[in-house]
C-alpha cells in the first residue's frame, strides 16, 4: 500500500459497522415504514405495541415486544403514535428515564392545540429528552423510496447530545437533517405539512384578479365595442386572441412587482438613513414571495410564446391575408414596402425572443437544485442585474409592439387605452425609479447604509 492510500485510511474516522437498536412504539403505516428503512440502513429495530401477535405487515427482522420490554432494549424511541393517544407512556415514566423519545407527530389543522405535540410528550416523561423529527416525512416517500423532493428532516431538541444522535439517524437514513434550535420551534416544524402553499397565496390571487380584470377590460374594447358600433361579431377572439392579450400583460407586470419591493426598500432605507429598522409587514412579505411571483409570470410567458407560435394557423388570420392579397390584386394596387414598419416589426420579435431567453434563465436559476450551486454574488448577479435587463427588454418589447399607434387618440375605445399601455405603467416605474437610485450621489449612499452606517441612528429598532 502506498503512502497516499495509508494517509486517506488515517483520515477515515473509525466506525463500527454495528448500529445502536432503535425502538419503535406504534406498528402503524408511519412506524413500519421507517423500521423498514432503519433496517435497511443497518438498525436492529425493535417495536412497542400493545399487540405482539406476528403479523405480515411488520418487517420480518424486527422484533415485537411490549412497550416496556422494547424500550429497555434502546437509548432511542420512536413514538410513531397520535398525540391522542400519549397518555399511556406516563405508567412508562420508570423504564424511560432518559432515554431519548423521538415526536414525530403531526395535527390535522395549523396551531390545533397550545402547546406543541413535542412540548406536550416533554410534559408527560419530564425525565426523557424529548426531540422532534421525521414529522415532514411521510410514510409513503420512506416505503417507496420517493424522498428526493423532501431530504430534508427538521430536528428540533432541548438536549444537544439527544439531538446529535437523531440527527446521526437521519444521516444514515440517507436524508438531511436541519437543526431548527430548541424544542420551542417544534410548533412551527408541526405546521410545515399543514401550510397549504403559503408562499404561493399572494402571487397567485394576485394574478387570478389581475386577470378577471384584464378579461374584462379586453372584452369591452376588443368584443362588445365592435359590436356595438360595427355589428361585428368578434367573440371567436375569447378563444385566443385576448388570452393572448393578457398574458404578456401579467408575464409584464408581475416580472416589475418582483422588482418593486426592493426600489421600495432602498428608498425607505434612504429616507430613514438607517438598514436597521423593520421594513413594514407587507413589504415584508412580498419580498419573501417575489421568487413565485417571477415564476407566475414566467408561466404567463411561456403562454403568451405558445399562443403567438399559433397565430400563422389561425383561420382569422389566414382569412385576413388572404382577402388583403385578393383584394390588392382585383384593384391592381400593391402596398409598397415600409422600412420603418419592418424595423418595429423584427424589433418588436427579437425584443421579445431576448426577453423570454432571459426570463427562462432566471427561471432556471431560481431552482434550488441550481440556486444551491452558484454563489451569493453569482445568484445576486443573476437575479438582480439579469433580472432588470429582462424587465428593460420585455418592456422594450411591449413599447415597440405599440409603435407608431402608441398613444394615438384612434386606438382609444370609449375612452379606454389598449391594454398593453396600462401594463407599462408598473414596469416603467420600476425602471425610472431604478434609474435614479444608481446615481452615484444616490447609490453611494445606500450602498454605505447597507454595510451599516447610520444616518438617523433614531429610526433603528
Ligand atoms: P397509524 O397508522 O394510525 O398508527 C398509529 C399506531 O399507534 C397504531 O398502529 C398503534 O400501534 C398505535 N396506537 C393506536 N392507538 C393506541 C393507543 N390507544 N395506545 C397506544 N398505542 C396506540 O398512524 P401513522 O400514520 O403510523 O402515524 C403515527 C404518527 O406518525 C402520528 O403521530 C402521525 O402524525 C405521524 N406521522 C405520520 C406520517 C404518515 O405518513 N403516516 C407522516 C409523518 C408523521 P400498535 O397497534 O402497534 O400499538
Amino acid at each position: 500500500m502506498n503512502k497516499n492510500s495509508s494517509d486517506i485510511m488515517a483520515l477515515a474516522p473509525k466506525t463500527s459497522n454495528k448500529r445502536e437498536t432503535v425502538c419503535i412504539f406504534g406498528t402503524g403505516d408511519f412506524g413500519r415504514a421507517l423500521g423498514h428503512k432503519l433496517i435497511q440502513s443497518g438498525y436492529p429495530v425493535v417495536f412497542g405495541s400493545r399487540s405482539t401477535r406476528p403479523s405480515s405487515l411488520i418487517p420480518k427482522d424486527a422484533e415485537v415486544l411490549s412497550h416496556a420490554e422494547a424500550a429497555q432494549k434502546a437509548a432511542i424511541i420512536i413514538i410513531a403514535i397520535q398525540r391522542e393517544h400519549y397518555n399511556f407512556l406516563t405508567s412508562l415514566e420508570e423504564v424511560l428515564r432518559g432515554k431519548v423519545l423521538v415526536d414525530i407527530s403531526n395535527n390535522l389543522k395549523i396551531n390545533q392545540y397550545p402547546e406543541s405535540n413535542a412540548k406536550y410528550l416533554a410534559q408527560l416523561v419530564p425525565s426523557a429528552r424529548v426531540v422532534k423529527a421525521f414529522n415532514t416525512v411521510s410514510a409513503w416517500a420512506l416505503q417507496s423510496g420517493t424522498l428526493d423532493a423532501s431530504r430534508q428532516v427538521f430536528v428540533c431538541g432541548d438536549d444537544m447530545e439527544a439531538k446529535q444522535m437523531v440527527m446521526d439517524i437521519v444521516r444514515a437514513l440517507g436524508l438531511t437533517p436541519v437543526d431548527q434550535g430548541s424544542l420551542l420551534a417544534a410548533q412551527e416544524i408541526e405546521n410545515y405539512p399543514l401550510q397549504l402553499f403559503p408562499m404561493w397565496k399572494f402571487p397567485i390571487f394576485l394574478s387570478l384578479g389581475l386577470t378577471t380584470f384584464f378579461f374584462f377590460y379586453c372584452l369591452i374594447r376588443d368584443v362588445i365595442y365592435p359590436y356595438v358600433y360595427e355589428n361585428t361579431d368578434y367573440s371567436f377572439f375569447l378563444a385566443i386572441s385576448i388570452p393572448n392579450r393578457i398574458c404578456p400583460i401579467l408575464a409584464l407586470i408581475l416580472l416589475a412587482l418582483v422588482y418593486l419591493p426592493g426600489v421600495l426598500a432602498a428608498i425607505i432605507q434612504l429616507y430613514r438613513g438607517t438598514k436597521y429598522s423593520r421594513f413594514p409587514d407587507w413589504l415584508d412579505k412580498w419580498m419573501l414571495c417575489r421568487k413565485q411571483l417571477g415564476l407566475v409570470a414566467l408561466a404567463f410567458a411561456f403562454l403568451h410564446v405558445f399562443y403567438t407560435l399559433v397565430i400563422p394557423i389561425r383561420y382569422y388570420v389566414r382569412w385576413r391575408t388572404e382577402n388583403t392579397i385578393i383584394s390588392q390584386a382585383l384593384n391592381n394596387k400593391t402596398n409598397p414596402f415600409n422600412n420603418t414598419n419592418g424595423w418595429l416589426s423584427d424589433s418588436y420579435v427579437a425584443l421579445g425572443i431576448l426577453g423570454f431567453f432571459l426570463f427562462v434563465l432566471l427561471g432556471i436559476t431560481s431552482l434550488p437544485s441550481v440556486s444551491n450551486n452558484v454563489n451569493w454574488r453569482e445568484f445576486r448577479f443573476v437575479q438582480s442585474k439579469l433580472g432588470y435587463v429582462t424587465l428593460i427588454l420585455c418592456t422594450a418589447h411591449t413599447l415597440v409592439y405599440g409603435g407608431n399607434r402608441f398613444l394615438s387618440p384612434s386606438s382609444y375605445r370609449w375612452y379606454l387605452p389598449d391594454a398593453y399601455i396600462l401594463s407599462l405603467i408598473v414596469p416603467c416605474i420600476v425602471l425610472v425609479v431604478k434609474f435614479v437610485l444608481i446615481f452615484p450621489c444616490l447609490d453611494k449612499q445606500l450602498t454605505r447604509i447597507r454595510q451599516g452606517w447610520e444616518r438617523n441612528p433614531q429610526y433603528s429598532e
